[in-house]
């Protein structure tokens, strides 16, 4: 099953002032059930930018992007910002490069967040929360704050909040950038386990080779072009 279809997709930012900055031009890619995929490229290149637009955390400006699940197909462009997030909220789990966690909140509280907007009880929440920190190694750091939490364990905690609404997808940037390489190893088997666990769909943008050794396919962006799959009405990109 695709997940995910981009149909050539651009994106151009336009600052106030009117500057504009082609981010990624006409790229085509799917995304399918089960993948493990490897985003890489230079820095600049456009690999957030991707990331997203597939998390539809972003508007393309140019093409179409589709989303299809068990319960749900759609292409993002018919789907009000409501609508979207809503999407996200059950169907795509994002770890943003930095770990975004709130810094108010308890590592359990960040976890079940996701949650609240669900019919489920305090109580169920925290129970969900902390069964799926203590399954990655955090039983012990459940009621600490992010300040209170080493890089990698903060990493797992927001692939917890990730992963807690059983998304269909998985989207994570840079997940390893910040880490030492032993916290780094730590979260890409995690990354895994869960992948397999859930049958996720999962993208990984990366500079890290160890993390494109172990996908099942990779995806180059250069000047946001899609490195891998030129597309035929792009002269630049086949030249
Ligand atoms: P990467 O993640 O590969 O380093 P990005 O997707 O962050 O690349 O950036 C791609 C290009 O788009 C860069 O030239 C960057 O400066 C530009 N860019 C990214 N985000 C914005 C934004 N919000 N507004 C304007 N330009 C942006
Ligand atoms: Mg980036």
């Amino acid at each position: 099953m695709t997940v995910l279809r981009f149909h050539n997709v651009s994106k151009t930012y336009q600052s106030e002032s009117g500057n504009k900055t082609a981010a990624l031009f006409n790229v085509s890619l799917e995304v399918r059930q089960g993948d493990f995929l490897a985003v890489v490229g230079p820095s600049g290149s456009g690999k957030s930018t991707l990331l997203h637009l597939m998390g539809g955390l972003d508007r393309p400006t140019g093409g179409d992007i589709s989303f299809a699940s068990e319960s749900i197909t759609r292409s993002f462009n018919d789907l009000s910002e409501r609508e979207l997030a809503r999407l996200r909220g059950s169907e795509i789990g994002i770890m943003y490069q930095g770990f975004h966690l709130l810094p108010t909140m308890r590592a359990w509280e960040n976890v079940a967040l996701p949650l609240v907007f669900r019919k489920i009880s305090l109580n169920e929440r925290k129970k969900q929360a902390e069964e799926l920190l203590e399954d990655l190694g955090l039983q012990q750091r459940l009621n600490h704050y992010p300040s209170q939490l080493s890089g990698g364990e903060q990493q797992r905690v927001a692939l917890a909040r990730a992963v807690i609404s059983k998304p269909t997808l998985l989207l994570a940037d840079e997940p390893t950038g910040n880490l030492d390489s032993v916290s780094a190893d730590y979260v890409l088997d995690l990354l895994r386990t869960i992948h397999k666990r859930y049958r996720l769909a999962t993208v990984i943008v990366t500079h890290d080779q160890r993390v494109a050794d172990i996908a099942s396919k990779t995806i180059t962006i250069v000047d946001g072009r899609n490195y891998d799959r030129p597309s035929m009405n792009d002269s630049r990109a086949r030249s």
